[in-house]
Order: structure tokens, then sequence, then C-alpha cells
């Protein structure tokens, strides 16, 4: 949504190109609100979702932890005032002398799904404590995961007994749902494999202590999507269920669900054309498209609400499309999106719930456009 603020602030700033808006006002909104429906997890913001030094002050300031994905990561979490031991090293794919390097800026938790990753975490970070992820199967999710992160929870339960061995501190079990997940049952199913892995290690005197329940909580695009209040209800009676009142400690790891709503593109209109004379889809090109920042719109995964000063009027098909000399640059096509009739060359478009995966995607250069600017305010 376009908050007042960004409006003032498109009004008054008038800013030339296409760029991001943030307001801030609505990151501590959605982090108040996590805090609240799930009152006993910590919290560990994603950072790539949006890296912005003024969110992750913030952020920092309201207590929040940070999950990183690389030592860039982590020095952007430190600048802004976390200390080492509120921050994650939640990627499973590191190289050796990256550990290392964390290592030596304080960090101690760390995500494996392998005991290959184990033996460098071993060598290069002594003695940290590590989780391992398990495998989802991302149903329900609009931007599944895939099989790229996590292993069988079978096989989470060697790679933790491998931790051990190495004198690491096997510390939990972590799974990321899928993201924009809005099928609530989905943190059910991953919080059963991983109550696996607790029970068949505590059965060797393993006893892990955490549950990292990754993030996914959905941000609201063009269909209204459960609040955290009824996630933190579902979440909560899940782990009841399979933990019973030996409840682990846990942390989620909201990205979208904590910035994606923040956030507005300010667009313009290139060209309006059709491709017969006969065509009743209209080509529409923004000055923004995939390589702007919009990439999850491949495949038309994510499909973000569009505002045009004509809202309400008659509208059509059309075929929504970026300005670069790239066919992959086409965002809506397979399913059409209906736009104003009245629309011409020119017209500012807001795309909202933009927050979040979308100054962090956008290209250095491609075609000479600068990368999508953005303005925190
Ligand atoms: C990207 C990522 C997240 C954030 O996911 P969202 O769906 O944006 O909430 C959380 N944890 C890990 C490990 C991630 O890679």
């Amino acid at each position: 949504m376009a908050t007042q603020r960004i409006l003032d602030f498109l009004a008054t700033r008038r800013p030339d190109g296409p760029c991001l808006v943030v307001d801030l006002d609505v990151v501590r909104d959605n982090y108040r609100a996590f805090e609240k429906a799930l009152p006993d997890s910590r919290i560990f913001y994603a950072v790539k979702a949006n890296p912005a030094p003024e969110i992750l002050k913030l952020l920092a300031g309201l207590g929040s932890c940070f999950d990183t994905a690389s030592v860039p990561e982590i020095e952007m979490a430190l600048n802004a005032g976390a200390t080492p031991e509120r921050i994650s090293f939640g990627n499973t794919i590191k190289k050796e002398r990256d550990i290392a390097r964390a290592f030596d800026l304080g960090i101690r938790l760390f995500a494996v799904d392998c005991v290959e990753e184990v033996e460098k975490v071993a060598r290069a970070a002594p003695g940290s404590k590590v989780f391992c992820r398990v495998l989802t199967d991302g149903t329900g999710a609009e931007w599944p995961l895939s099989r790229k992160f996590g292993c069988a929870p079978a096989m989470a339960i060697d790679v933790l007994r491998q931790a051990r061995a190495l004198g690491l501190d096997p510390y939990g079990v972590s799974f990321h749902v899928g993201s924009q997940q809005t099928d609530l049952s989905a943190w059910d199913r991953a919080l059963s494999d991983a109550r696996a892995v607790f029970g068949a290690l505590a059965e060797e005197g393993i006893v892990l202590k955490m549950v990292n329940m990754g993030g996914g909580f959905p941000t609201r695009y063009l269909r209204d999507v459960p609040e955290a209040q009824a996630y933190g209800q579902a979440i909560f009676s899940a782990l009841r269920k399979h933990f019973g009142n030996r409840l682990p400690e846990t942390i989620i790891e909201p990205g979208r669900g904590m910035v994606g709503n923040a956030g507005v593109i300010k667009s313009e209109i290139v060209l309006i054309s059709r491709k017969s004379n006969d065509d009743e889809v209209r080509w529409v090109y923004l000055d923004i498209g995939k390589f702007g920042g919009l990439a999850e719109t491949m495949d038309e995964a994510i499909r973000y609400p569009l505002v045009t000063r004509h809202d309400g009027s008659e509208t059509a098909p059309c075929v929504l499309a970026g300005p670069t000399c790239d066919s992959a640059d086409v965002l809506y096509e397979k399913t059409p999106y209906p736009l104003p009739l009245a629309l011409t060359v020119g017209d500012e478009v807001l795309i909202e719930g933009t927050g979040a995966y979308t100054t962090t995607y956008a290209s250095v250069a491609f075609n000479g456009f600068e990368p999508l600017r953005a303005y925190v305010i």
C-alpha cells in the first residue's frame, strides 16, 4: 500500500525515473506484529529482502536479530548496530574462508545441510553452534525454494551427529516453508519433521535446543493473506502438538513479511502499442522491468498491485513489459493485466508491495539503466 507519507514524498520530491520508496513506519509496525504474534520466538530479519542501512538500523534498534548469507551482509548488520551474537550465517553454501572471516567477526551460529559443510564449519569456526536445514516441499508457496537447500530429515540426524563428533555444538534444526507461503499448515508439516530429528538424536544423548522456522510470511499483493496473528496461532499450536510441554527455543526469519508492504515503486509508462491492427491486447511498456528490480515476476510468480490515476474507469487486458532490449523482460503475458483504457504515455504507475526483493535484484547497468534507486523515509 502506498501510505500517505510515501504519496507526500513522491508529490513533493518528484524524483525522476523509476524508484522505490520505503516507509519505515510500516517496517516498525510489521516488526511489532511479529513480536506480538510469536512472543517467544527471536526474530532474525532476512537481510537479503532489503538491506537498506536505514531498515537495518531501525530493526537493530527495535531488538531484531539478523539472518545473513555472506560476509558483506554480516558487516551490514554489524554496521547497523547488531552485536555478533544477534547474527546468524544462515546460508548453507559458504566458502571456508568466509566462515573463517565470519568467525573472526564474532559469529557463532551457522547453517549447514550436509556433512561436507559441517567439516568446513568445524575447521573454520571451531566450537560454534550449527543448525541443520531440512527440506520442505514448498507446497502452498508462491515463490518456492525447491530442493536447493536442506536435506532429508533422516540425513539431518547424521549431519548433526557429525557436528558433535567434530567438536561443534549441534544446536537445532531449520526449515523454510517457501516464500509467500499462505498455507498455514506448511509449518505444521515442517515442525513434525523437526521433532523427528530432535527425537532421534535425544536417544543418542544429543539434546537439540532450537528450531529455526525460517521465513515465508506473506505480503498482501492482489489477494488477502492471513494476518501475522493467524500465523502465530497456527505455528504455536503446531509447536505444542509436536513438542508438547518441552518447547524448544524458536527463531523466525521474516524477509518479505517484514518489508514487502512497506515499499512502493514509482514507474512511468514509456509506450503503449499493439502488435497488429485488430489486436485486443495492448502492450504497456514501463520504465522498470525484470532487470530493474522486478525479478520476482519470473514465471509470473509474484503479481504486484498496480495503481494509476485512472483506476475505477473501464479496463482492458494488457501485456506488461519492461524497457530493456531483452525479450525476457516481460512481466505479465500469460495472464494479461487489466489496466484502464484511458492510460497514456507518461502516466505514472505505482507498483505496490515492492519493499522486498527489488533493489537487491536490480541489475547494475543493463542497457545503461541505473540500478533501482531507493528512498527510505
Ligand atoms: C530468504 C530467506 C528468508 C526470508 O524468506 P521470506 O520468504 O522472504 O520471509 C529466511 N530464511 C532464509 C534462510 C532465507 O534464505
